[in-house]
């Protein structure tokens, strides 16, 4: 999925494309995604629309329209965006494009394109978002000050989860997704097996502070790549997808393991497994009271 630092690229480089433009035509190849919240039909409606801002919201894609109207897309696994000039040929995954005509009269096309088709658009009244699903549930912004080192204590003591699947939790955090959260786990030295409440106070700080710096770096690294918006940039990855490569902290090799169905990437030295659950017969020999 596109995670946080995708997001605030798409963010940035979306409204000095589209805003000021208007739809001159839609065309729709995949159905399945759109979810039309006012009356009428898609096409039609948004037909001479004008584009006048573009936001994001957790994983969600706003675009305004003229007529208080708005696109808001929620691009899930598998979505992407293009910009493209109006001749280009329509890829295979291309599930929907708007032929958008600036004031000049040249034509480009955006784009959105899912080869999951699990993403979702949706046509809705600006400011009316109980329909659309999970949009009034994201977490904090971990870029704001509303994501404290408190509100993280807080979910991590009641999580039973594993570390991993919690700080994927989009209730819990916007926008971590596969990708950085290996980074972060990695930065913050703790294996992906590892459970909530095997964290000490202090793990619970540095993987906070983890998860605020890898996504800060990873916001740098996206807007450094430059690539076109439909490219992933992912080349930054220190441990996401490099099995068998070695580790830029200590070189041992990279390994690669479930948890709960998920690939996930670790170093097996830099990320040692937590043992605080077995009983540590060493320990108990060598205590005082023997
Ligand atoms: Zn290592």
């Amino acid at each position: 999925m596109p995670e946080l630092p995708d997001l605030v690229y798409l963010e940035k480089r979306l409204p000095p494309l589209v805003v000021g433009r208007r739809i001159a035509a839609v065309e729709i190849k995949e159905p399945i995604v759109l979810r039309m919240l006012l009356p009428g039909d898609f096409a039609t409606t948004l037909n001479g629309a004008e584009f006048t801002a573009v936001r994001r919201h957790g994983p969600f894609l706003v675009f305004s329209l003229s007529e208080a109207r708005e696109l808001v897309i929620h691009p899930m696994l598998a979505g992407r965006f293009q910009w493209t000039k109006a001749n280009e040929k329509i890829a295979a995954d291309c599930a929907l494009s708007f032929e958008c005509e600036a004031a000049d009269k040249t034509k480009h096309h955006l784009r959105y394109r899912d080869d999951k088709k699990m993403g979702k658009v949706y046509l809705t009244r600006s400011d009316e978002h109980q329909q659309i699903p999970k949009f009034d549930e994201q977490g904090p912004n971990l870029l704001s000050a509303d994501f404290s080192l408190d509100y993280f204590r807080q979910k991590i003591k009641k999580s039973r989860q594993q570390v991993r699947v919690l700080i994927m939790d989009q209730a819990v955090v916007s926008c971590v997704g596969n990708a950085y959260a290996d980074e972060i786990l990695f930065s913050a030295g703790i294996h992906p097996k590892t459970f909530c409440y095997q964290l000490d106070e202090n793990e619970v700080a540095k993987l906070h502070g983890c998860i605020i710096d890898v996504m800060r770096w990873g916001i740098a690294e996206v807007e450094k790549a430059n690539a076109p918006l439909e490219v992933k940039a992912r080349a930054h990855m220190r441990v996401r997808n490099r099995k068998d490569q070695p580790c830029p902290n200590c070189g041992a090799k990279i390994r690669r393991a479930g948890v709960r169905g998920f690939d996930t990437f670790f170093c097996p030295t830099c990320q040692p497994l937590a043992r605080e659950q077995f009983i540590d017969w060493r320990k108990l020999d060598s205590s005082p009271h023997e």
